[in-house]
């Protein structure tokens, strides 16, 4: 029976790895043909000041319109992209893409701070991030403090830190404010915040997820944003779900929030409503709800 069951267990892993090997393929495939099809859209989320209250910058979120799947979540396919190689492609879409409309914003008279890009680990490693930027920043006339880069540390970008150091301080130098994404997991250390240049850290979600209750939670975001600031760099809040999170963020004076309470990822047109309701800054409502707590 064991021999049987041990059968059982070979014949099913490897096929779950053929199961995998053929989407990572399908993927791929999909992929180029999202790229030549236009199945590629950016949500933006707003990115909110504490002090003031005004949406100081969107972070742009890859979504795909797969044919058959409907609309495809980042962490579905952002993975095959990156060890394909066709990061660096759909990399310079959504930089393209995410620049020009930070100019239609400007030109309609919103006073959009920054654009917020995510960029992985290989986009920094292969030539051309730098040249692109440059070229998209140009053609749409934006100043180079229009984009915030968001890295993410991964292991791919430790073994290479003189060159991503050089491309980053590259950035830099033009004016692009540089952002470590999801402070606090993954190779992310604080080692790093001496080495590499950067202006803002984003502490990840899941320190934020049980601010309310878990003390623990607490201590370590307010370490990092007193020690952010300590080193004078700005620091943005992910994940914000409840008033009780953006009470104590509040308190412990978290530059930036960001999250479902203050709005999810939105299409263009609905970002844009966002941004005619919040002219005059977030409703007072939500930083009344919070002087109370
Ligand atoms: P990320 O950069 O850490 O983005 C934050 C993720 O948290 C987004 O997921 C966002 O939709 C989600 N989120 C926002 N507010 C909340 C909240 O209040 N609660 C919770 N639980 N989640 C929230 P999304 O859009 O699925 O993106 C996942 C990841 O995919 C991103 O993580 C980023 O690493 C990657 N990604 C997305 N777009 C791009 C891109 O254009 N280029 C690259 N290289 N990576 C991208
Ligand atoms: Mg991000
Ligand atoms: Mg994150
Ligand atoms: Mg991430």
């Amino acid at each position: 029976r064991a021999k049987q069951q041990g059968r059982k267990t070979h014949a099913f892993y490897s096929s779950e790895i053929m199961a995998s090997a053929v989407e990572r393929v399908l993927i791929e495939r999909g992929l180029r043909e999202a790229l030549i099809g236009q199945q590629l859209e950016l949500y933006y989320q707003p990115q909110v000041d504490m002090v003031s209250g005004h949406i100081v910058g969107m972070e742009a979120l890859l979504r795909w319109h797969h044919p058959e799947r409907g609309l495809v979540q980042p962490d579905a396919f952002i993975g095959v992209a990156e060890e394909t190689g066709l990061i660096s492609e759909i990399g310079r879409w959504v930089i393209q893409q995410g620049c020009r409309q930070a100019r239609l914003w400007r030109e309609q008279g919103f006073t959009l701070g920054y654009l917020w890009i995510n960029v992985s680990p290989r986009q920094i490693l292969h030539n051309g991030l730098e040249d692109a930027i440059a070229q998209s920043l140009k053609d749409n006339q934006l100043p180079s403090g229009a984009i915030q880069l968001g890295v993410e540390i991964t292991e791919s970008l430790l073994q290479s830190m003189p060159h991503s150091t050089e491309v980053l301080s590259k950035l830099r130098a033009l004016g692009v404010r540089i952002a470590i994404d999801d402070f606090g997991t993954g190779f992310s250390s604080l080692s790093l915040l001496k080495q590499l240049p950067i202006d803002v850290i984003k502490i990840d979600k899941m320190f934020v997820r049980h601010l309310a209750f878990d003390s623990d939670s607490q201590a370590i975001t307010a370490a990092m944003i007193s020690m952010t600031h300590t080193l004078g760099m700005g620091v943005v809040a992910e994940g914000v779900e409840t008033i009780e999170q953006l009470g104590f963020l509040r308190e412990q004076r978290c530059d930036v929030v960001q999250g479902f309470l203050l709005g999810a990822p939105l299409t263009v047109s609905q970002a844009t409503q966002v941004l005619i309701e919040h002219r005059e800054g977030w409703p007072n409502q939500q930083a009344k709800q919070t002087e109370q707590l």
